[in-house]
């Protein structure tokens, strides 16, 4: 099979697999059936065709095609380990839609458990909550273990050394040299962290910060207090208002949102790029407050990107992306703005006094989760190192109480964990935010979020679609990649 027919076959697939994915997450699908889809193209995702591809990317001098080459090589890979695992995939997530869970008298769908939590002012109950979906978690493990095994294996059976040395190279990424970046941020936000949490657990939970459990953070997360600030109806229009407002109107009309809220739906937001830039979807289930909004402008993030991507890309460069960490930082990007004070008083009509209350506890919460994240990277990064599975649900619970001061349950090592590393995706998104964030406020003011110029410049961004890595956009802006200053001394200026 030529490139040009593999590259064919590859979109038709990739549409119909993130079609199949949305139906299911967002309920309106019962069962999910990505093994049929893998099935049909499953003459794509043979050892020949790896092959074919491998020698191809050693014969070329050409940079740029090498690169293309390579982005089609590792989806091929990827997706021969999906085909030997779509069926047991797919059974864990129709698992998950499916799961019940009864707390006291009232029976409850395992998705609409975290949304209980996090709008549940009552401490007890919330661990009440929390107790009931133990057991749908534990009883699926033992697919989930023998899932990443068997992942694993087809990766040491490609040639691979092991997990972490197959995602290196198809993420382009020095994970030992990450680890240590991971480890400076932890180090330079402890101190904050600690006064901070401390502050927050007296204020908000209504204890001392000692032997907390983490759903607790699912709570703190939500920001409940400030909810009427934060009107749920109010949720899609803003962004649709905020689009506008950049000059980027045009591209709302290739992005079909779904806000509904069906009882199976995932209340996890996501965008899909099925097709970019003709067809995007964008999914998000609105339960009231801060934390829709942030939702709503993270996938708003991604939506927009995806929308604007260049048609005359090759498709490599439209879809086949080498991470997610760039789409993740123009996600981040704009999901900051709905607890920036200016935003809130231009967009949402809050008062200044009112504004900076929500800044200081939304950083509280953003540090929160960053440190959940880097919890997450070096939990996995220490396993999957050492190549040591078993170790996993020790080391899980050991690092994440590490980073947080949170009691996490060892149950959750898998459950919380998202192939491929992609959490330290989130982490350099969350170093490159920082760094184009400081970019938009110099060249178009604080305000920048109403400035058309700030918008063209984002629009010139996304239109190259996933062409560059974030630390390749922040280096042309004339900021050192993985340099964490700018994202540490953001906290400190607010926390402080
Ligand atoms: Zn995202």
């Amino acid at each position: 099979m030529d490139v040009k027919n593999i590259e064919t076959e590859l979109s038709k697939f990739i549409y119909e697999l993130e079609t199949e994915d949305r139906l299911v997450r967002v309920g309106l699908k019962e069962k999910a059936e990505t093994s049929k889809i893998y099935k049909k193209y499953q003459n794509l995702f043979t050892r020949e065709v790896l092959d074919g591809l491998k020698k191809q990317i050693n014969k070329t001098g050409n940079a740029k095609t090498r690169e293309i080459l390579q982005r089609i090589y590792f989806t091929i890979a990827g997706s021969f380990i999906g085909l030997k695992t779509a069926v047991l995939d797919d059974s864990i997530k129709t698992y998950f839609s499916q799961a019940k869970v009864k707390v006291r008298n009232e029976e409850l769908a395992y998705f609409q458990i975290s949304p209980k939590i996090a709008k549940e002012p009552v401490f007890d109950q919330r661990e009440l909550y929390s107790d009931a979906i133990d057991y749908v978690i534990t009883k699926i493990s033992p697919k989930q273990l023998e899932l990443l095994n068997t992942e694993v294996k087809l990766i040491q059976n490609l040639g691979y050394g092991n997990y972490l040395a197959f995602y290196a190279k198809a993420k382009k990424m020095d994970y030992a040299n990450f680890n240590k970046i991971a480890d400076k941020i932890k180090k330079e936000t402890d101190n904050l962290w600690q006064r901070t949490i401390e502050k927050v657990s007296k204020e908000i939970l209504g204890r001392s910060f000692k032997n907390l459990r983490s759903c607790h953070m699912v709570y703190l997360r939500s920001l409940s207090m400030f909810d009427n600030l934060y009107p749920k109806e109010k949720v899609v229009s803003t962004f649709l208002q905020f689009a506008n407002d950049l000059g980027l109107a045009d591209l709302l009309s290739r992005v079909k949102i779904d806000d509904k809220d069906r009882p199976r739906k995932n209340p996890r937001a996501v965008c899909y790029w099925p097709k970019p830039p003709q067809e995007v979807h964008l999914v998000i289930k609105p339960i009231g407050g801060e934390q829709d909004f942030e939702a709503m402008f993270h996938e708003g993030g991604h939506a927009l990107h995806g929308a604007a991507v260049d048609t005359k890309l090759p498709y490599a460069l439209k879809t086949l992306s080498r991470s997610g960490a760039l789409t993740e930082t123009y996600a981040f990007i704009l999901e900051d703005l709905v607890f920036n004070p200016l935003w809130l008083s231009t967009f949402l009509n809050v008062s200044a006094n009112s504004a900076q209350r929500i800044q200081k506890q939304a950083y509280f919460v953003n540090l929160m989760m960053l440190r959940r994240y880097l919890g997450k990277f070096s939990y996995e990064y220490e396993m999957f190192s050492q190549n040591a599975i078993a170790k996993g649900p020790a080391l899980y619970a050991k690092n994440l109480q590490n980073l947080t001061g949170f009691i996490t349950k060892k149950i959750y090592w898998l459950s919380d964990m998202d192939s491929g590393f992609y959490s330290a995706d989130y982490l350099r998104a969350w170093i490159g935010a920082a760094q184009i964030k400081d970019y938009l406020k110099r060249k178009f003011g604080q305000k920048w979020f109403l400035n058309p110029k700030a918008g063209k410049f984002l629009r010139g961004l996304f239109a190259r679609g996933v062409s560059d890595e974030v630390e390749d956009v922040v280096r042309k802006l004339s900021y050192r990649p993985f340099d964490i200053s700018l994202l540490v001394s953001g906290y400190k200026k607010v926390l402080s």
